[in-house]
C-alpha cells in the first residue's frame, strides 16, 4: 500500500494520470469534493485543497441547513461563519486509481480549519476518536460487513448521468422479478454480468470482497466483505457505494443504497455489521464464549451497551426518513431492541460457539445509506460503554416480533429526538456535535413533512 505522498505522485507520473478526485465524507457519508489536475497533487499534499465550509451545514436538499451561519453551535470558534473555507488534506493510504476511470486518481480527505487545526466534526475524525478510545484499553474492533442495495435498469440508459445519477421517476424496471427465488442459480446467473463488474472493480480498489447475492427482493442485490478494522472498512464502503453506483451508471443501470425503495414487492435493504473484539496485543477473540456456552464478560457487556444505547444511536445508524419504513416484523429486520442466537429477526445475532474463534455478534440495526464512519464509531462507542460499566446482557429472546423488548425509534423524528438528549452522545461526541446533527436532521425531517404522499391522499382525499 502507498502510505507517502511521494509514492503516490509518483505513481500518477508513471500511469500518466490526468486528474485526482479530491474528496471527503461529509455528515450524509456523501462524498463531496473537488477534482485537480495531476500537476496540482503536491500542492493538494502539502497545502490541503480549500473547499467551501457550508457543505459541512448541509442537510439532504439544495439548501444549507441554516440559510445563515450564526456560529451560535460554536464548534470551531465561529470560523465557519460566512461559508469561508475549510481545507481537505488527502490520506495518501487511501489512493486508488479508478478502473471505470483509469485516467483518474481518488483520494479521500481529512478535514482541517486553515489555520491547520483539525475539525472536529468531521466523520473520519469521530470514527478515529472512538477507534483511540477503544485502544486506550488494550482492544480492538473486528468488522465484517454485508450490504445489501438495489439496482435498476434504465428505459433511457442517457438518464444515467442526469442529475448526479439520480434519475427522474419512474423510467426504471426491475432487474429481477419477486418470487420465491431467493439464492436460486438463475437469478444471480441473470445478475452476472453487472455483479461481475462490480465485483472487479472491488478487487482492483480494495474492498475485500467475500461473495456476492441475489437477494429476496426485485432487482435486490448483496455483497458480504471479509473481516477488517473499522477505519479500513469505513473508507472502504464509502469507496463501495460510489464504485456501485458509478459503474451501474456506465452501463445505463441506477443502483441506490436507498433503504427501502418504492416498488412493488420491495423489500429493505439492511447493512449488517458483524463485530469482535480481540485483545490488541494478543489478538485473542475476546467474544469467545466459556466451554458452557455462557458469554464472555466482553461480549456481554458489548451486546449490552449496544442494547441500552439502542434508541439513541439509531440517528447514526439510520439516519433517513425512509430507513425507518424497514423496521417491520417478519422482514428478517429487527423491530425491537433485543438480542438473540443466530436469530434473523433480532436487533443482534449472536454467533458466538464455544471454540469458534470467528464467534461474533451481527448487528442488524442499520440501513446501508448510514455514514460509515458514526455508525462504526456508535458501535465502538456503545459496545466499550456497556463493558466498562459492567453492564450484563440480558437472556437471548426466541420469538423476537412476540418479545417484550421495547421498540426502536417508529420515525427519523423519534431517533432524533433521543439522540438530541442523550448525555452520553454529548459526553462522548462533545455537545456541539449533537446540537449540529440534530439541526441537520430537523431540517431533513422538516422538508420531509412538506410534502404529502400518495398514501395520505389515498387515505384521506375522499374520506373526509
Ligand atoms: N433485507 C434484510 C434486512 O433488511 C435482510 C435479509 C437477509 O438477511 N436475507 O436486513
Ligand atoms: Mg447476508
Ligand atoms: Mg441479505
Ligand atoms: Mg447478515
Amino acid at each position: 500500500q502507498l502510505r507517502l505522498a511521494e509514492d503516490v505522485i509518483a505513481r500518477v507520473a508513471s500511469e500518466n494520470l490526468e486528474t485526482i478526485r479530491i474528496l471527503f465524507a461529509d455528515q450524509h457519508g456523501v462524498l463531496r469534493g473537488k477534482t485537480v489536475v495531476a500537476s496540482g497533487l503536491a500542492s493538494a499534499f502539502r497545502n490541503g485543497v480549500a473547499v467551501t465550509s457550508t457543505l459541512l451545514l448541509k442537510d439532504t436538499s439544495h439548501r444549507t441547513a441554516f440559510p445563515v451561519w450564526s456560529g451560535d453551535i460554536g464548534f470551531g470558534d465561529g470560523m465557519l461563519t460566512g461559508a469561508s473555507d475549510i481545507l481537505m488534506v488527502p490520506d495518501p493510504a487511501t489512493f486508488r486509481v479508478l478502473p471505470w476511470s483509469p485516467h483518474s486518481g481518488w483520494l479521500l480527505c481529512d478535514l482541517f480549519h486553515k489555520d491547520g487545526a483539525p475539525i472536529p466534526i468531521s466523520s473520519r475524525a469521530i470514527l478515529r476518536k472512538a477507534i483511540d478510545r477503544l485502544a486506550a484499553t488494550g482492544r480492538r474492533l473486528v468488522c465484517g460487513l454485508e450490504v445489501e442495495f438495489h439496482v435498476y435498469r434504465l428505459a433511457d440508459p442517457r438518464l444515467a448521468h442526469t442529475d448526479g445519477g439520480m434519475p427522474a421517476s419512474p423510467p426504471e424496471t426491475s432487474l429481477l422479478s419477486h418470487g420465491y427465488q431467493l439464492l436460486t442459480d438463475a437469478r444471480y446467473d441473470a445478475l452476472e454480468e453487472v455483479m461481475d463488474d462490480l465485483r472487479r472493480a472491488c478487487q482492483q480498489l480494495g474492498p475485500p470482497v467475500r461473495s456476492m447475492e441475489a437477494e429476496f427482493g426485485p432487482s435486490q442485490c448483496e455483497f458480504t466483505f471479509e473481516p477488517d478494522a473499522p477505519m479500513a472498512h469505513a473508507d472502504a464502503m464509502m469507496l463501495f457505494r460510489s464504485l456501485v453506483k458509478q459503474v451501474c451508471a456506465r452501463k445505463g443501470l441506477h443502483a441506490t443504497f436507498m433503504c427501502r425503495p418504492k416498488v412493488d414487492n420491495g423489500m429493505a435493504s439492511g447493512w449488517h455489521l458483524h463485530q469482535s473484539v480481540v485483545d490488541a496485543a494478543t489478538g485473542a477473540n475476546l467474544f469467545m464464549p466459556h466451554a458452557d456456552g455462557t458469554l464472555s464478560d466482553t461480549a456481554s457487556g458489548w451486546i449490552a451497551g449496544l442494547l441500552d444505547h439502542a434508541a439513541e444511536t439509531c440517528l447514526l445508524t439510520t439516519p433517513t426518513v425512509n430507513g425507518y419504513k424497514r423496521y417491520q416484523p417478519f422482514q428478517l429486520a429487527p423491530d425491537r431492541i433485543q438480542w438473540g442466537r443466530d436469530n434473523k429477526g433480532a436487533m443482534i445475532r449472536g454467533l458466538m460457539e464455544p471454540g469458534d474463534r470467528a464467534s461474533r455478534i451481527e448487528n442488524r440495526v442499520a440501513e446501508p445509506a448510514a455514514n460509515p464512519y458514526l455508525y462504526f464509531a456508535s458501535q465502538i462507542l456503545c459496545g466499550l460503554d456497556g463493558i466498562e460499566r459492567g453492564l450484563s446482557a440480558p437472556p437471548p429472546v426466541e420469538s423476537p416480533y412476540e418479545s417484550a423488548a421495547a421498540l426502536l425509534p417508529k420515525s427519523l423524528i423519534a431517533a432524533i429526538e433521543r439522540f438530541e438528549m442523550s448525555e452520553f452522545y454529548k459526553d462522548r461526541l462533545g455537545p456541539d456535535t449533537v446540537a449540529w446533527l440534530t439541526r441537520i436532521k430537523r431540517a431533513e425531517w422538516d422538508r420531509y413533512l412538506m410534502t404529502v404522499s400518495e398514501w395520505e391522499q389515498r387515505e384521506y382525499f375522499s374520506l373526509f
